[in-house]
């Protein structure tokens, strides 16, 4: 859970489609901006060599996909180490319910031909602005990225997605570390929808088990998430509860967090296609 749950659930329940009075996806380009570090100093994100080759004449090999045209999803598994996060039903730790969550995901966008990168594999510290570096480092120069920062809760029911509270700005060279990703809440309010619409369609399909997912939409400020310089949604996990709030499914039961992975996997190709309309619709493949 967040600290500043309260201030972000208190949000209107998202509806399906393009988010209102927002322009159509639009494919994503170029390099990310320089990043404000926190000493003041002006910095341009570290990016491998690879990155800035994208051009003519850069000596790239013939078949390999510039950066620019490529799509690399980042999960950031909230808590760890020290930090446990929430206890969710007496022994489970939100930060072990993260972690596998953030395990399964990638299992399975890597085996649909997804580039992935996840901010922790163990159980290990890791701080908010370390995620948010890892997650900058890895996108820079991609032309389409998503960033899922995976939390769990006790409170609640079902998913909240949460954006940035940041206001809207245009992303320009050089931008603060602690609001950077006020230039991204526009397409991070898209992949939110998108997220939504994909956790909506998971109940009544082939899979008779499968649940409906009540989903929220919320706007928090979260340190980690507003310094990340890509489209980012906070996808808080919560259990399934009867008319009467008590509990049908807790958050760490299998099937559930299949529906989740999988309903998340879905949406995540949806956002790929839709804001890179040229890119190959199956991965990073040629
Ligand atoms: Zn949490």
């Amino acid at each position: 859970m967040f600290g500043l749950f309260a201030a972000g659930l208190a949000a209107a329940s998202a509806k399906s489609g393009q988010v209102p009075g927002q322009p159509a996806r639009k494919a994503v380009s170029g390099p990310a901006p320089a990043v404000l570090e926190r000493t003041g100093q002006a910095t341009q994100a570290a990016a491998p060599q690879s990155a800035a080759g994208t051009g003519i004449g850069s000596g790239q090999a013939v078949g390999v996909i510039p950066r620019a045209a490529r799509f690399i999803v980042v999960l950031d598994a909230a808590h760890g180490g020290d930090d446990g996060g929430a206890k969710l039903n007496g022994t489970t730790a939100e930060k072990t319910v993260t972690l596998d969550l953030s395990v399964r995901l990638r299992s399975l966008l890597t085996a649909r031909g997804f580039q992935v990168v996840t901010t922790r594999e163990a159980n290990v510290n890791l701080d908010n602005d370390a995620r948010a570096q890892i997650v900058n480092h890895a996108t820079y120069g991609f032309g389409g990225a998503a960033c899922l920062v995976l939390h769990a809760t006790r409170a609640g029911s079902g998913v909240h997605l949460f954006v940035s509270a940041l206001s809207p700005s245009n992303p320009t060279r050089f931008v603060a570390w602690k609001t950077a990703q006020s230039g991204y809440v526009t397409r991070s309010l898209q992949l939110a929808s998108a997220l939504n619409s994909a956790l909506e369609r998971s109940a009544g399909g082939q899979d008779s088990n499968a649940a409906t997912i009540p989903v929220t939409l919320g706007r928090t400020s979260l340190p980690g998430m507003d310094s990340m310089t890509c489209p980012a949604v906070a996808v808080e996990i919560a259990p399934l509860r009867d008319s009467n709030r008590r509990i049908v499914t807790e958050v760490a039961d299998p099937h559930y967090e299949t529906q989740i992975v999988e309903a998340l996997a879905a949406a995540v190709l949806e956002w790929k296609t839709d804001s890179m309309p040229d890119a190959h619709p199956l991965g990073d493949r040629p």
